[in-house]
């Protein structure tokens, strides 16, 4: 007799929260997440038609294509295309100028026109900096 020991199914599960469905092919999980998920948060490309979650990636995204680098360093001034990048840049400026425990003052965001993006990593240095 002839015991079936193994099922050949393998099941694709919705990586997202509030969804429990599953699939039987990797294809027809893709279009249901796009379809269903991706298509909600309306954030395409308009040059390639991929989808992003934020409308910050898909800014960062876009500026593949139109290889613009929007993000400058206001110390150097070298210029970035993700903001990522150039947060991860300006540490490398802090090690270099700053002493440790210094904690940047607003004055400093006074005299720089920064952008709103530019500011908020300024804050979350400044936060770091200043619970060290
Ligand atoms: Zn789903
Ligand atoms: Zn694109
Ligand atoms: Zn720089």
């Amino acid at each position: 007799m002839k015991v079936i020991t193994e099922y050949k199914i393998s099941l694709y599960c919705c990586m997202f929260n509030d969804c429990t469905k599953n699939y039987t092919t990797k294809f027809n999980l893709k279009r249901h997440v796009e379809i269903t998920h991706l298509k909600q948060k309306k954030h395409k490309c308009d040059y390639c038609g991929k989808f992003f979650v934020s409308q910050q990636n898909l800014k960062e995204h876009i500026f593949i294509h139109t290889g613009a680098k929007p993000y400058q360093c206001t110390i150097c001034g070298e210029y970035f295309r993700q903001i990522s990048q150039l947060s991860l840049h300006k540490r490398n400026h802090e090690m270099q100028e700053r002493p440790q425990g210094y904690c940047l003052d607003a004055k400093a965001l006074e005299t720089k026109p920064l952008s709103l993006a530019e500011l908020v990593i300024q804050k979350i240095r400044d936060y770091t900096l200043c619970n060290k």
